[in-house]
């Protein structure tokens, strides 16, 4: 960190460099020093206790991916790396990089946000924990200060018998989303009890939508339900248009997954 912070602007961390490097091959960045943050041990592991899962910034895809705790206690974190790239860049890649790096495309800051995880900074003042509601700010962008370095990413427990779903469109498996969705329910006897949304690869972050959230609540795990939900969510979607798809391409996927996620969340789901 002190090492950061002596060098200042000019410096950027290298943790799995699967986007630094590519970004530096094309030129998109060019800083005048790697800091590199591979061989420090404690940054590494996925630990349990408490209420959740506490995974170290240098801990790659491919780390997460075949954990045998992540894939007992959180499985749907263990889902979502499985969409991360292709084997070789999940072996290098990070969880950390991937938060930090706030790619709107990616799944891991999207599931962050879906399941309330708090990110863990050290840096010149010190150590803090971000909420990842506060931590994704734009398009490659987070709330991290200068010479701050993400050391932990910590995932609370889905609620007792909830259920979970996780899907997205790419034009490949292993590239980046094209859109995708996650949804994480609980339920009480035929209806849902709670309702957590997310999309991914609409706007400049991940996004939850709270009022849609709200709404579902006491509402009858229907297809009819998640048709309506859906449709109110997208409502307010703005997605851009590029070489991969329209807006109004995304936004149709978008709900076509965000109904998806909900019905397969809720059959998860024990009453
Ligand atoms: P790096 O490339 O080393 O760093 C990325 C950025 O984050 C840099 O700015 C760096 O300074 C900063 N950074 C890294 N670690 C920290 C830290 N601990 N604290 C503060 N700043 C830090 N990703 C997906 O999510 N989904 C995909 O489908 C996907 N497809 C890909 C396909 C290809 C062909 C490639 C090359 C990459 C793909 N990626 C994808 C990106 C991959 O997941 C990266 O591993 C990830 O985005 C960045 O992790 P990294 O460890 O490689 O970080």
């Amino acid at each position: 960190m002190a090492l950061l912070d002596d060098l200042g602007d000019d410096a950027k961390v290298l943790a799995g460099g699967q986007s630094l490097v590519p970004m530096m091959n094309f030129r998109l960045t060019s800083p005048a020093h790697l800091v590199d943050i591979g061989g420090i041990a404690e940054l590494r592991g996925v630990r349990t206790g408490g209420d959740g899962l506490t995974i170290g910034a240098m801990t790659t895809h491919r780390d997460v991916e075949r954990s045998a705790v992540v894939a007992d206690t959180l499985p749907v974190l263990a889902e979502a790396v499985r969409w991360v790239a292709h084997p070789p860049i999940r072996a290098r890649g990070t969880l950390g990089g991937s938060i930090a790096h706030a790619d709107p495309a990616a799944e891991l800051p999207a599931l962050a946000l879906l399941l309330g995880a708090t990110v863990s900074a050290a840096g010149p003042a010190g150590p803090r924990t971000i909420p990842s509601s506060a931590f994704f700010e734009g398009f490659l962008t987070t709330s991290l200060g200068p010479g701050e370095v993400v050391t932990d990413v910590r995932f609370p427990h889905l609620p007792e018998g909830a259920g979970w779903g996780f899907v997205e469109v790419a034009r490949r498996h292993g590239d980046f989303a094209m859109v995708g969705a996650g949804a994480v329910v609980s339920r009480r006897a035929d209806t849902v009890a709670e309702l957590r949304l997310v999309v991914f690869g609409v706007g400049g972050t991940p996004l939850r939508f709270t009022e849609v959230e709200e709404a579902a609540a006491g509402e009858p795990g229907t297809d009819a339900t998640w048709r309506a939900l859906a449709a109110r969510a997208v409502a307010g979607l703005d997605p851009p248009s590029d070489l991969h798809g329209t807006a109004a391409y995304r936004r149709h996927v978008a709900g076509v997954l965000l109904e998806q996620v909900m019905g397969r969340a809720y059959e998860d789901a024990r009453p």
